[in-house]
């Protein structure tokens, strides 16, 4: 964001943000919280994320935030929310985004009566995450925090992929050393803090959400974070209930230890 992004005489408080009257909360992030917002005038309906700025305490939280502001703003892709506008007040950055209807992963996988979905349910919306996230590497850029949190389903049950937070460029000549993300969707190399190409931490996270909607609980769990760690770091997982072969295989080409062992996005995409 440049100085020119900033509108000094833009003033936001809890009912408003210009033309857009908020609505309700959709969701809490990790530095502000992300409303339901109104066009007073056409009452088109908006998702409207507000960031604090006073929360962004050390260099690495805003560089974040500028990147996701820059980044969410070039994708264009059917699977990932649509961002309209970025701007910013001293206090507050607003990104304006696409509303998405139907939830967040997460919270539909358990709320279903299973309490996870079929292999059949789970394959049309994993595709579409997969074509997301082959869109995003295309593109040179990792995600980082691939997790059923933050993919949403529209009314008609299709994904759409959410939150850039700590996403960032790669670049096949160096390595990255950026190390964060969610503990259990995390990559070993990650955990470990060895420099990495960047699609294979995708890779891995994705076999870790798809693991989730089909077993309806993730495959590294464990009271104690250091066995969480463990876990990770040697790949040590099991199927707590029945599952096809080929989600079995899937599964074992996708948590690997190895990046340049793992499963790759075609080879996933050519699974059946
Ligand atoms: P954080 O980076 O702090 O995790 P997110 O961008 O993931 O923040 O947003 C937090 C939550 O807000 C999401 O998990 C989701 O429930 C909700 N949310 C975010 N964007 C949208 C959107 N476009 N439409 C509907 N809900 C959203
Ligand atoms: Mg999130």
């Amino acid at each position: 964001m440049t100085a020119e992004g900033i509108r000094p005489d833009f003033h936001a408080d809890d009912g408003n943000c210009g033309p857009y009257r908020y609505l309700r909360l959709l969701g809490y992030g990790s530095f502000g919280r992300v409303h339901l917002a109104e066009h007073t005038i056409t009452g088109a309906q908006i998702a409207i994320k507000v960031i604090q700025k006073m929360k962004l305490t050390s260099a690495s939280d805003r560089a974040n935030i500028e990147l996701e502001c820059k980044i969410s703003q070039i994708l264009s892709h059917p699977h990932i929310v649509e961002i309209y506008d970025v701007f910013e007040t001293e206090e507050q950055i607003f990104i304006c985004m696409e509303k998405v209807d139907g939830g967040e992963l997460h919270d539909l996988v358990l709320r279903s009566p299973a309490k996870r979905f079929t292999e059949s349910d789970a394959r049309p919306i994993f595709r579409e995450i997969l074509s997301a996230v082959q869109y995003l590497h295309k593109n040179s850029v990792v995600h980082r925090d691939l997790k059923m949190q933050n993919i949403m389903l529209d009314n008609d049950g299709h994904a759409k992929l959410i939150d850039f937070g700590i996403a960032g460029f790669f670049d096949r000549t160096e390595l990255l050393q950026v190390y964060a993300g969610t503990v259990k969707c995390s990559a070993p190399e990650i955990l470990m803090g060895k420099p990495y190409v960047g699609p294979a931490v995708d890779m891995w996270s994705l076999g870790v959400l798809l693991y989730g909607m089909v077993l309806g609980q993730l495959p590294f769990e464990h009271e104690k974070e250091a066995m969480v760690y463990d876990r990770i770091i040697n790949a040590r997982f099991s199927f707590p209930s029945k599952v096809s072969l080929g989600f079995r295989r899937l599964l074992q080409g996708l948590l690997v230890v190895d990046p340049k062992k793992r499963f790759t996005l075609k080879e996933v995409l050519d699974s059946p």
